[in-house]
């Protein structure tokens, strides 16, 4: 075996498939109708730093200025010259040529959006469709959907609406009942479409709204709350029959041998720590639970629990384009004290395809960086560099929610 160094490790890791373990892309009409760089950038991570391009020039050079090493632009610029071919940077001057291209090149391919998935690396991406849980976009030569649960949560009454102004009773069409009744229709509902191939993981980012800490069941809680008008349920009765629901969920997965994908960190920072997970990992022990982020920002925290509990699966989802150095460290350390290697995997988390793209690179980047450091610290044989990284990039992926027909 040849000396490595960090390019040879690189190019090999550029030469691999990469499949993601999450992702929200925007449905086709989003893509055909009048795209631009400054639509493209609206829906991006670069958008939630408070920079959002408005089409006029001031606007825009705010947002060079403010955020232009953020690890969120630098991969979506990379991302954007990756899929449309461009190789200056994005600046003020060339920022209408540059838009210019980013419209004709959606508008001559309507499917592009989607293609230049496949035609840059990817070979596969689990969709979490959160506005239409389980949908795979209508192209499922690319995604193959997760279930996400959240909706299910809120279905306390036919008038309590959840996220997205979605009305969980009208969406899967629960026509009243008991609570067991309700309860049923979530496992029909899934169960049907988990028959039909449309349901790789199940998927819930309540972190964005509430605590962690599911607890563990309060029945009488949760039939209490049952069909009472929203106006007559407190919040806690509502948290408690959350937690009701995603006690159901968690065995469902379990028993439809299915992963339980988790937002973890950021979100609602004051009640995403990982750690708050502790109880549930230990009440569902036959259920695969697959922490994202890394727990962003608590990565020690992620890490002890991937090295304490069999049943958790770390994802850096995100966690690569939240901060490429933080990323770098994050997988040497699950490295080091994950359970399982084969239980360490990746997602992008994008709604737009010049992010997916920019985000497999950090990836990619993250990958080739840490086993790099391991080969020269002595830690990591050159044999052992190509297995690893196939790992990975896809092979875990592949595993754990399904090879590519
Ligand atoms: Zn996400």
């Amino acid at each position: 075996m040849p000396e490595r160094n960090l390019s040879s490790i690189r190019a090999d890791v550029d030469a691999l498939p990469v499949y993601s373990d999450h992702e929200h892309h925007l449905p086709d009409s989003f893509f055909t109708e009048g795209m631009s760089l400054d639509k493209s950038l609206s829906r991006t991570y670069v958008a939630w730093t408070g920079f959002v391009p408005d089409s006029g020039p001031a606007s825009r050079a705010a947002l060079l200025d403010n955020v232009r090493y953020n690890s969120y632009f630098v991969w979506y610029e990379r991302g954007l010259q990756r899929m449309h071919g461009i190789t200056e940077p994005l600046t003020m001057e060339n920022w209408e040529y540059i838009s210019g291209i980013v419209s004709k090149n959606h508008r001559q391919n309507p499917d592009l959006h989607w293609q230049a998935l496949l035609n840059n690396g990817y070979e596969r991406l689990i969709q979490d469709a959160y506005w239409n849980p389980g949908d795979d976009m209508g192209h499922p030569e690319a995604f193959v959907p997760t279930f996400r649960i959240d909706k299910f949560l809120y279905g306390y009454h036919p008038d309590q609406v959840a996220p997205d102004d979605i009305y969980p009773w009208e969406l899967y069409g629960f026509e009243g009942g008991t609570l067991d009744d309700y309860i049923a229709c979530l496992r029909e509902t899934v169960k049907r479409r988990h028959a039909a191939g449309l349901v790789a993981a199940l998927k819930c980012a309540e972190a964005y709204n509430r605590r962690l800490d599911f607890d563990q069941d309060d029945r009488a809680a949760a039939e209490a709350a049952f069909g009472r008008p929203p106006e007559l349920v407190s919040s806690e009765a509502r948290r408690l029959f959350s937690n009701y629901v995603f006690n159901r969920c968690c065995e469902l997965a379990a028993e439809l041998q299915v992963p339980f994908q988790i937002h973890t960190g950021l979100g609602h920072l004051g009640g995403s720590n990982p750690m708050l997970l502790l109880p549930v990992l230990e009440r569902h022990a036959d259920t695969r639970f697959v922490l994202f982020h890394t727990g962003y920002p608590w990565i020690a925290e992620a890490a002890g629990l991937a090295h304490n509990y069999a049943n958790v699966i770390s994802s850096l989802t995100w966690t690569a384009t939240i901060s490429t150095t933080t990323a770098v460290r994050a997988l040497q350390e699950l490295l080091d004290v994950a359970r399982s290697v084969n239980r360490i995997t990746w997602g992008s988390d994008c709604w737009v395809p010049e992010e997916s793209i920019g985000a497999q690179l950090a990836w990619r980047h993250v990958v080739a960086q840490a086993l790099t450091e391991r080969y020269e610290q002595g830690t990591l044989r050159a044999a052992d560099v190509q297995p690893l990284a196939c790992k990975l990039l896809f092979e875990n992926n592949r595993n754990i929610y399904g090879a590519i027909d």
